[in-house]
């Protein structure tokens, strides 16, 4: 998949076939892309930025999840995910 991203990187490729769309700007890019910083270094696990617009955010609970325990098994249900802002990096 080739994507044109109008900043003179152009060829980003995806051979996940996985892509993402920034919540800031709307540009689609690669999962690769968005996971790693605009110098090329990899992001901690869970957070993106936009190779575009550099805008950094990570998918995590925007609720809480809930507990469940039955005997001695617990089990946790996440609450519902969401993509909130966090810190850009370089
Ligand atoms: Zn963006």
């Amino acid at each position: 998949m080739m994507l044109e991203i109008g900043v003179g990187r152009v060829a980003l490729s995806a051979p996940c076939g996985c892509s993402m769309t920034c919540p800031q700007c709307g540009v689609e890019s690669s999962l690769d892309a968005m996971c790693e910083t605009p110098v090329g270094g990899p992001l901690p696990r869970g957070q993106f930025q936009c190779p575009v617009c550099h805008y950094a955010f990570q998918r995590r609970e925007v609720e809480p999840g809930t507990t469940w325990r039955s005997g001695n098994a617990v089990c946790y249900v996440p609450g519902r995910l969401g993509l909130v802002p966090c810190e850009r990096r370089l």
